[in-house]
């Protein structure tokens, strides 16, 4: 089995995020103003200001539970009193602005000038933002996104379009400048860009034995976080597609005695993926795809492309993908979504990581397990798994449960 991290994509994701976050501490001790953002805030409107960097929270603290730094983190914010019950990339943050960037792999985020929040993720993460708010006395724009049972309504896109006129607005009046709409929709084509080619690159799970595993996908949408609207980002995902293409073409598959096709529910449990990646080899099974990657680049209740070109105006473009990230929408058009991947991909199982902390991706979990099973006729398993406290994982626990899993597979063909 490959390494991933060895693959030229591998190594050349390494020195985009270094020189990206390299780039972000240097430029903000210049004097740019500073935004800390949800991970689905448009960053796109960034672009038409000069002197201006984002920072993304969530990001930071996946990075820091995939170096294995979660747990410390975490316990950092669990001492000055928040409960163990809040989401893990919260409690990572809060600890690492209380312990001055101490055992972050990037020595923390600069201090911000803005929070940007946004309800698409969920309501904890606007409380989170608002300790920051409250403790560094900085202001805090929420931008608010109605959850959505059907496809987004005309008059949610507007409502969304004139708050990101107000961020826009805001921005102004903070940095001195005019933003540029012309770069802020060059920005929004290189996201569409990069959308385009993540959609290539995800494709390869269609070969058998799939050309990727969840985990590689997982590791690769890292910049989908921190630097859409660049061009390097779109380039990126450019020569991951090409790359993954020639390795399958070429027969260089991750799992090669694939004979289990899974499909994964929720976030990734980013202090597993190697072990998870390899230990599930071992036993013939691939995880190919997710819906946590799938998202990107689709509109709600779908995971196919969307065609950004259909939307002439970026603001207009930018709101209308605002509900595509699985929890601002409704169970039924997140099982739509989910029937169409596994029917594309040939999946033969479903495992469905409930995730304590992240509840908006977990409390519907178990209507939708029981709803999968049924529509799609595969066998599915719910293991315990915290995206990114490794306090709150049991590998034994829930392998087994995942070998039960693939022995309900094998029951299955055999019947
Ligand atoms: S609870 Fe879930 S959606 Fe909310 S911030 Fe945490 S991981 Fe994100």
């Amino acid at each position: 089995m490959s390494s991933f991290m060895k693959s030229e994509s591998g190594k050349r994701l390494t020195a985009l995020m270094t020189q990206d976050y390299t780039d972000l501490h240097t430029r903000a001790a210049a004097g740019a103003t500073v935004v800390w953002i949800a991970i689905v805030v448009p960053s796109e409107l960034f672009a038409g200001f000069d002197n201006l960097v984002a920072a993304v929270p969530e990001s930071h603290a996946a990075m820091c539970a995939g170096r294995g730094k979660g747990a410390v983190l975490a316990s950092r914010a669990e001492d000055a009193g928040y409960s163990m019950d809040l989401c893990s990339y919260a409690r990572i943050d809060i600890g690492t602005v209380a312990g001055g960037g101490a055992d972050s792999p990037t020595f923390g985020l600069p201090r911000p000038h803005l929070l940007v929040s946004d309800t698409n993720n969920c309501a904890l993460l606007t409380k989170w933002f608002d300790v920051h708010r409250r403790d560094m006395d900085v202001p805090h724009f929420v931008l608010d996104v109605p959850f959505c049972y059907g496809p987004q309504r005309e008059e949610d896109t507007d409502y969304i379009r004139t708050q990101l006129l107000d961020l826009i607005a805001t921005l102004e009046e903070m940095t001195g400048e005019k933003c540029d709409m012309d770069r802020v929709a060059e920005a929004t084509f290189h996201t569409a860009e990069a959308a385009r080619h993540w959609k290539r690159f995800l494709k390869n799970a269609e070969a058998r034995p799939s050309g990727i595993t969840v985990f590689d996908s997982f590791v690769q949408m890292a910049p989908f976080l921190t630097m859409r609207g660049r061009p390097e980002l779109a380039e990126h995902f450019r020569l991951l597609a090409d790359e993954t293409e020639q390795a399958v073409a070429a027969g260089d598959v991750p799992v090669k005695n694939e004979k289990y096709r899974l499909l994964w529910d929720n976030i990734a449990p980013w202090h597993q993926l190697r072990k998870m990646r390899e230990r599930l080899a071992g036993l013939g099974a691939n995880v190919v795809a997710a819906p946590y990657t799938s998202c990107i680049g689709s509109l709600e209740g779908s995971f196919a492309a969307w065609d950004f070109s259909s939307e002439t105006d970026p603001l207009r473009a930018l709101a209308r993908i605002q509900n595509h990230s699985v929890c601002p929408m409704g169970l039924s058009l997140r099982s739509q979504a989910m029937t169409g991947l596994i029917k594309d991909l040939a999946i033969d199982g479903a495992v469905f990581a409930s995730n304590r902390s992240c509840k908006v991706f977990s409390l519907m979990q178990m209507d939708q397990m029981r709803e999968i099973a049924q529509t799609c006729g595969i066998p599915t398993v719910m293991i315990d798994v915290d995206h990114a406290d490794m306090r709150k994982y049991n590998e034994e626990e829930a392998f087994v449960r995942i070998e039960a899993l693939l022995e309900q597979i094998d029951a299955q063909r055999a019947a």
